[in-house]
Order: structure tokens, then C-alpha cells, then sequence
């Protein structure tokens, strides 16, 4: 297999594909009620398109790829893209995000297309305060995904909750529980600012990056589980992803960390991103991007688009400037591909 690195010597394998930039929720922290200027049909790209992308991508190094939007299930017909994805010589992980409403609806096929794994985003156990949150009243819906997504095999379901203070923090406990209790794989995230996004509190930071007045850093998350018992260090469960890992002494799933705020992990980022509308970018959290999808439909050859491909890892930044106040201005998370 080719080795693909970036100038810091990062091994870079690892490609997550924005599918669309809709999404049937409207999370406080990530949308505006009314939601945002979305892309037309014809400035995304095709499934074709993404596979032949991801195909040069595989042949310079990427082995693993994350489907994810906007939320990935609300486009037509994803298997056809996960089985396009699966064929292709040198990918040998393919995972999903979602916010799981439509997964009981989906897993099934997306598994026999070649699916291994998949990450729900789940923010309340708690049906008011989850529609709060997401503007919908769909807790059931994620739930029985949830379930469905296990008994189809996808293995394994992991729940990522972004922490919001005086939003859902008081049930970090409750999702911990469910480790032992129900074996759930269950991820702790901090809340990252993004520019243009409409934080919890109401209030506008347009213009300025700060904390975030919900974030809560993952050592308190931390801390605040000693309740429950010794947490231990456990291995990660798939992947080398930047969480951190630990399992209590009776539980068959694992609580994992993932710290972007305060303990970066830019050092082992191995990530590529790429847009709904084909612009690659090398970090999450700046917007330095290059276009692939104009030369694609000029008729670019396979050497052309690897060499733009090359040239975006190349581009990529060294760290994130969160902490000098720093992050994406052009686009919200459901833009970029969370
Ligand atoms: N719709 C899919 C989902 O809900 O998983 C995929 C896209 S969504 C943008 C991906 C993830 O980004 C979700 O887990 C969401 O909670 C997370 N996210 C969005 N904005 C965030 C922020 N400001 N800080 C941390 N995580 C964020």
C-alpha cells in the first residue's frame, strides 16, 4: 500500500465524505431554526464522483472512509454509494455518522452494502430536552436505530454526546450508565465554536471566537463519572481515533474522550475532508480548501486530480488556532462534514 504524509509527517488515511449538507434536525449549537443556504442538486457531487475521488484517494494511501453530511441518511439511495465505496481496491473501513432518526429504516441494506460501523449522535436520553436541542421530537426514532443498527451487525454502534453546561451536562452519568447497563460505546465531546454558529445561550458571538459559554472540558466530564465507580483505561475499541478510552469494571461498552478544545490531538490527525460540493479540506477547523470538482468536470485525468489531492495535503495547517481565538468562518459543521 502507498504511504500518503503531510509536510509534518502525518500519515494521512483517513477520508470523511460529506454526502449532503441537509439535515432533518436543527441542533441549537450547530443550525439556525430556519436552517441554512443549501447547495443545489447540481453543485453536489455525484455518487459517482465521490467514488472516483475516493478511488484516486485510495490508490495514493486513504484505507478507511467516514460517510457523514448533514446528515447522511436523508440522502437518496446511500447504499448505492456505500457499495460503490466498498468495492474499491485498498478501502477496508467504511463507517457512517448520523444522527440516527432514519437508521432503523437503513441499517439493514447499508450493512449488506458494505458498511461496517457507525457513530450516532445523541444528545439527551431525555425525549422534552432532546427536541429542545434538536428542534425535534425524534429521541424514539435514534433510539430504535440504535437498536437496529446492533442487531444488523454494524459493530460497534458508538453515541457521541457534545457536553453543554446548564444544557445536558447533568446527564453525563445517565449516558455512563449505559455502558454497563446496555453495553453502549459512549463518547464524550467538547463543544467546539464555530463563527457563525447560534450557541446555546441565544446569544450571538458572530465576529468572535471564544470558549464557548456551554463548553465543558472533557477532564470534568471525567471527573464527574468517579461517581460511578473506577474508570480504567481500556483500548480503543476500533480504529486509532483521538479518543481516550476507559471502561468500568463491570461494564461491557466503554466511555471514550474526545478533547478538540482542550488537549488537541492535530498531532496524530490523519484526516482529509471532503465537502458535499467537492472541495477538499485538510482541517476541520480552517477553512483552507481546494476545489476538486471543477476539474473533475472538465474532464481532469486521474494523474491531474491526484496531484490536487496531494497538493490540498500539503495545505495541511499544523494545529488548529482555536487558542488563538481561530476557527472556521466560511462554514458550520453540517457544511464541512462533522
Ligand atoms: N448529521 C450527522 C450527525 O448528527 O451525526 C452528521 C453530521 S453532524 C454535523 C456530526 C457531529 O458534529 C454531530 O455529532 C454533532 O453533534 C457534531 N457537532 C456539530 N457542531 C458541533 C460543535 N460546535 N461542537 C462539537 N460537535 C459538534
Amino acid at each position: 500500500m502507498t504511504h500518503l504524509s503531510d509536510p509534518f509527517n502525518r500519515p494521512i488515511n483517513y477520508l470523511r465524505i460529506s454526502v449532503t449538507d441537509r439535515c432533518n434536525l436543527r441542533c441549537i449549537y450547530c443550525m439556525p431554526p430556519e436552517g441554512v443556504e443549501l447547495l443545489s442538486h447540481g453543485e453536489i457531487l455525484s455518487y459517482e464522483e465521490i467514488a472516483r475521488i475516493a478511488a484516486l484517494a485510495a490508490d495514493l494511501g486513504i484505507n478507511k472512509i467516514r460517510i457523514t453530511g448533514g446528515e447522511p441518511l436523508v440522502r437518496a439511495r446511500l447504499k448505492e454509494l456505500v457499495a460503490l465505496l466498498a468495492g474499491l481496491k485498498g478501502i477496508d473501513d467504511i463507517s457512517l455518522t448520523t444522527n440516527g432518526i432514519l437508521l432503523k429504516d437503513y441499517a439493514a441494506e447499508l450493512k449488506q452494502a458494505g458498511l461496517k460501523r457507525v457513530n450516532v449522535s445523541l444528545d439527551s436520553l431525555n425525549r422534552d430536552r432532546f427536541e429542545r436541542i434538536t428542534r425535534h421530537n425524534k429521541l424514539v426514532d435514534v433510539l430504535q436505530g440504535i437498536e437496529t443498527a446492533k442487531g444488523c451487525g454494524l459493530n460497534p454502534v458508538k453515541v457521541n454526546m457534545v457536553v453543554m453546561r446548564g444544557i445536558n451536562d447533568d446527564e453525563v452519568i445517565d449516558f455512563a450508565r449505559l455502558t454497563i447497563s446496555q453495553g453502549w460505546h459512549v463518547r464524550f465531546i467538547e463543544l467546539m465554536p464555530f463563527v457563525t454558529d447560534n450557541p446555546p445561550d441565544g446569544h450571538s458571538v458572530a465576529g468572535k471566537v471564544n470558549i464557548h459559554p456551554g463548553f465543558v472540558s472533557a477532564d470534568e466530564v471525567k471527573e464527574r463519572l468517579q461517581g460511578l465507580g473506577g474508570l480504567e483505561p481500556s483500548l480503543p475499541i476500533t480504529g486509532n481515533g483521538p479518543a481516550r478510552y476507559y471502561r468500568f469494571s463491570n461494564a461491557g461498552g466503554t466511555v471514550g474522550f474526545i478533547a478538540p478544545v482542550s488537549q488537541h490531538f492535530c498531532f496524530s490527525c490523519n484526516r482529509l475532508r471532503l465537502t458535499a460540493e467537492g472541495k477538499l479540506r485538510p482541517c476541520l477547523l480552517d477553512d483552507g480548501e481546494v476545489d476538486l470538482r471543477q476539474p473533475l468536470r472538465r474532464g481532469a485525468s486521474d494523474v491531474e486530480l491526484k496531484k490536487v489531492i496531494t497538493e490540498a495535503i500539503h495545505t495541511k495547517p499544523h494545529k488548529h488556532r482555536l487558542i488563538d481565538g481561530r476557527t472556521s468562518k466560511k462554514r458550520l459543521m453540517s457544511q464541512v462534514g462533522g
